[in-house]
């Protein structure tokens, strides 16, 4: 199925079967589930005509199909670093499979990488034809006539236009080329996801009840579970992209406000100049230690204002709450400090200088959360 950029690191939920292009393969332990489901589902009714040779039917239907997912897989890897991108591992679960990789994209890269997998599926399905043509009659010839059946329909499913699948993949590329953005391509491939997680299930369940077929507990569970899936990956492509949207469109001045040092023994009326702005105090030493508060200025009467000191208004700092930053602060890079800190407030030093002060709770506002 679609190529996902997850993060880095082993495979936690499966067996690693060997590797691709120095790519580590994996079998998720959900396969196993797939491959007796097949293995039975193909045995079981000809259990009394064909005994054993009906499931190692199955078990060969089931195998092939793993081998149809991982040459898709290969393909997505193979054309993900050929545009030189860096493949992590391939796995092969339940849900198809996914391949992760890592760095950046254009529409283009990201168009052909989904559109691989699914090519490659159809020349499977082509080899296979072939194969049982060849072959004539006999099981090999019925279990190849099978996979070329199962491979266009892998192709057919996978390309359907919607993310998470590659088909949306495709889609989200040529929506990236058209207007420039790959958040909005993002968010509308994920809403043609949703379109395509409800029409799975009027095609599969909707419409047999309508033309007076009960579709099977099984079926309408397997329909179920691939819609959820579909809808899940869908709606993770709408959010991811309206927060990158709102992260790209951030300044800034929204995230990290200036600050104004003043010693803590200084008067607030040698240094106050009105609400709404953050001053900071400093110690003898010279270093910064506590936040002036607005409400504790304001409680304190005006004519005491030239009696009163700084640190008498300020409230401690979070702890490790100065950070210095080698390189000029970006609004990504303030994010993630605050994200990594866990801290409601950070003052941000660069080249020595207070570049400003970024507080938690407008970075919350700002990101939209
Ligand atoms: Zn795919």
């Amino acid at each position: 199925m679609a190529p996902t950029d997850r993060s880095a690191g082993e495979y936690g939920s499966g067996i690693r079967i060997g590797s691709f292009v120095g790519v580590p393969v994996y079998i998720g332990w959900t396969w196993l589930i797939l491959a007796a489901g097949l293995t039975w589902l193909f045995g079981a009714p000809h259990a009394d005509t064909l005994g054993p040779v009906g499931y190692a039917v199955g078990l060969s239907i089931a195998v092939g199909l793993l081998v149809s997912v991982l040459v898709h897989e290969g393909a997505h890897a193979l054309s993900a670093r050929a545009f030189g991108l860096r493949v992590r591992r391939i796995v092969a679960d339940l849900m198809g499979g996914h391949t992760a990789f890592e760095g950046r994209t254009t529409p283009w890269s990201q168009g052909i990488t989904g559109l691989s997998g699914p090519v490659a599926n159809l020349l499977l399905a082509g080899l296979c034809y072939a194969a049982a043509l060849a072959l004539g009659d006999g099981v090999v010839a019925f279990v190849m006539a099978r996979l070329a059946v199962i491979n266009i329909l892998l192709a057919v499913f996978n390309l359907l236009p919607g993310l998470p699948l590659d088909g949306g993949q495709v889609l989200m590329a040529a929506v990236w080329r058209l207007t420039g953005s790959p958040h909005t391509a993002s968010v509308v491939a994920g809403w043609t996801g949703r379109i395509v997680a409800v029409v799975v299930v009027l095609g599969f369940i909707g419409v047999p009840l309508l033309g007076g077929t009960q579709p099977s507990l099984v079926n309408i569970l397997i329909v179920l579970l691939i819609a959820s899936f579909l809808w899940r990956g869908a709606s993770q492509a709408i959010a991811v992209g309206q927060a990158r949207r709102r992260l790209s469109r951030l300044e800034l001045g929204q995230i990290l406000r200036p600050v104004t040092m003043v010693r803590g023994d200084a008067p607030v009326a040698s240094w106050f100049r009105g609400p709404g702005q953050v001053y900071v105090t400093v110690g003898p030493d010279g270093h910064p230690d506590a936040i002036v508060r607005d409400d504790a200025v304001a409680s304190v009467p005006r004519e005491q204002w030239d009696r009163v000191p700084a640190s008498a208004v300020a409230a401690a700092a979070p702890p490790h709450w100065v950070r210095e930053v080698e390189e000029a602060p970006t609004p990504e890079l303030v994010l993630s400090l605050l994200a990594q800190s866990g801290a409601s407030a950070l003052l941000i030093v660069h080249r020595e200088a207070v570049a400003g002060i970024a507080f938690a709770a407008d970075a919350m506002r700002a990101i939209g959360q």
